[in-house]
């Protein structure tokens, strides 16, 4: 729910003083800030299992969501029930406005394979952006190491893209970080990560990796699509603006 006036010539400044800030304290300082309007975007990949496991842990007030496309693969789904009942958390299922048959009927069959920023945009984006437009933060989990988009994102800043706050607790974390902190909490996450899928999307869009290769090259592989969108800045914006 949009509950504050969010003042975005302050953002910079809490950027640099969240800086340093551990993973905990910045979502503590999230919470304390934009509860009840915060919520969490959760992909169940191991980077977001973390964030949940220290949500949980200290108790905040964090909505939790995950852009169900409904073409997850199964492990996904399972883990999501697990994260569910170890934390005894709800994460809210945010769906396109069709289904997969019903997109097909509309578009085309494996819009994905012709058009997968169509297939994102009505899948994930249009889904994404309906529900942060209630929200005046959200978490995301993304790490600076993953992408070079993603390269100069900051702990805190303003997403020009759906028009809210965008706080990335992990961002100065690497991914043997992430496994570290799985591994000392006992966090649970998708058994495919250990089957050569750093990094885990839609069923027709992801693909092993070997080692060797780039995490992500397993996204959409064969294509020069890196990202879905989620976390691409809106036209003209530099990050963190
Ligand atoms: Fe469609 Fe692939 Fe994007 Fe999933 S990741 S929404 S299947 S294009």
């Amino acid at each position: 729910m949009n509950v504050h006036q969010v003042d975005r010539a302050e953002l910079p400044g809490f950027a640099e003083s969240l800086e340093t800030r551990s993973a905990e304290e910045i979502l503590r300082w999230a919470a304390d800030r934009y509860a009840p309007g915060l919520t969490c975007a959760t992909s169940l990949g191991i980077e977001d299992c973390v964030v949940i496991d220290m949500i949980a842990r200290a108790g905040l007030p964090v909505d939790l969501f995950t852009l169900d496309t409904e073409l997850l693969f199964p492990e996904t789904y399972a883990l999501w029930k697990q994260i569910e009942a170890r934390y005894g958390v709800t994460i809210r299922a945010v769906r396109p406005e069709h289904t997969v048959a019903e997109q097909a009927a509309r578009e085309g069959a494996e819009l994905w394979l012709r058009e997968p920023d169509r297939c994102c945009e009505l899948r994930k984006m249009q889904p994404l952006a309906r529900t942060l437009s209630s929200f005046d933060a959200w978490i995301t989990a993304i790490r600076r190491d993953q992408t070079p988009e993603r390269a100069s994102a900051p702990v805190v800043g303003w997403d020009g893209r759906f028009g809210l706050v965008k706080i990335n607790p992990l961002v100065r974390w690497t991914f043997d970080e992430v496994k570290a902190y799985a591994a000392a909490h006992d966090v649970p996450y998708n058994p495919l990560h250990d089957q050569g899928y750093p990094s885990i999307g839609c069923i027709p869009c992801t693909s092993q990796v070997k080692p060797g290769e780039d995490p992500r090259s397993g996204r959409w592989r064969g294509k020069e699509k890196t990202e879905c969108g989620l976390h691409l800045r809106a036209p003209g914006q530099t990050q963190g603006s």
